[in-house]
């Protein structure tokens, strides 16, 4: 792959760069349409990576159609997949890993310790196979965008970011890979969580809200009482970069982000929302 991608480079290629864990919706096909509009090379990558599950998560059962995924690349004009396997990611004795300190133990963070730690590890690694100009990410996954960016930036990798909007289901569902695993009550339900986003972002730009901390407390039993079965995990209300929390609303101007994870049975969701606020 990397000897491909450095003939690509030499002749003049612009490479575009959407990694994946596969099975795919249209989610990542709208992240390949992006890259296909800008750039004259795309490149996939389809891998489950182990480094950044914890134990006890759903690494062994995350959903994998290889076959399925090469036919939906194909469609979206990809032009070349990726898919290495673990042990050829990591060789015998591997040692080095890419930590993004603060922001990675922030939000999903503080409940999958670890994981962006595998996220910045292998984004790195398969930057330095796939050699891209520019590579997409969606804003489903907003920390992993912080984080990314901020990676790029702090270790001047030569890549361009693009973040490409999150795609809903028409019910304002996320689409994700893990909603395979959902019941058709949970998947019903859990679109109170796009719902909530949005009464929460129109509370905010109303100024129709009493504090940050009370906000999210209405949001915790706005979920609760609509949907008994979900578990939240937890809601924050951050700035878009560093990902702090804002505590004054009032007075905060710029991009804010609002955050959730819940549980619709053994099903982890997140989703957010993210807006410009001016006082
Ligand atoms: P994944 O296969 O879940 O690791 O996702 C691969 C890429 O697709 C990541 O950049 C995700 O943010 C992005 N992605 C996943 N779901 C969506 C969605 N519903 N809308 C937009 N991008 C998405």
């Amino acid at each position: 792959m990397q000897e491909i991608a450095e003939f690509l480079r030499r002749t003049g290629r612009n490479i575009g760069f959407v990694p994946t864990m596969g099975y795919l919706h249209e989610g990542h096909v709208n992240l390949m349409i992006a890259a296909k509009d800008e750039c004259d090379i795309l490149i996939t990558s389809i891998f489950v990576n182990p480094v950044q599950f914890l134990p006890g998560e759903d690494f062994e059962k995350y959903p994998r159609d290889f076959m399925r995924d090469y036919y939906v690349c194909k469609q979206a004009g990809v032009d070349y997949i990726f898919n290495p396997e673990p042990d050829e990611v990591y060789g015998e004795n591997y040692k080095t890993f890419v930590n993004v300190n603060d922001l990675s133990e922030r939000l999903e963070g503080k409940y999958r310790p670890g994981h962006f730690t595998g996220v910045a590890t292998v984004v790195m690694k398969f930057f330095n196979i796939t050699k891209p100009h520019f590579a997409y990410f969606g804003q489903k996954d907003a920390q992993q965008v912080a984080i990314l960016s901020k990676m790029v930036s702090d270790l001047n990798v030569d890549v361009e970011i693009k973040v490409c909007e999150t795609l809903r289901e028409e019910s304002g569902l996320a689409m994700s890979s893990r909603n395979v695993y959902l019941s058709d009550k949970h998947r019903n339900e859990a679109t109170i969580l796009n719902e909530v986003l949005n009464v929460a972002k129109n509370k905010i730009l109303t100024g129709d809200y009493e504090d940050a901390k009370t906000l999210k407390r209405e949001m915790k039993e706005y979920i609760e009482t609509k949907t008994p079965d979900c578990s939240l995990q937890y809601i924050a209300i951050t700035d878009n970069y560093l990902l702090k929390k804002i505590d004054d609303l009032s007075d905060y101007e710029g991009e804010v982000l609002i955050s959730l994870a819940a549980f619709f049975g053994k099903t982890r969701l997140i989703d957010n929302i993210l807006f410009t606020k001016k006082i």
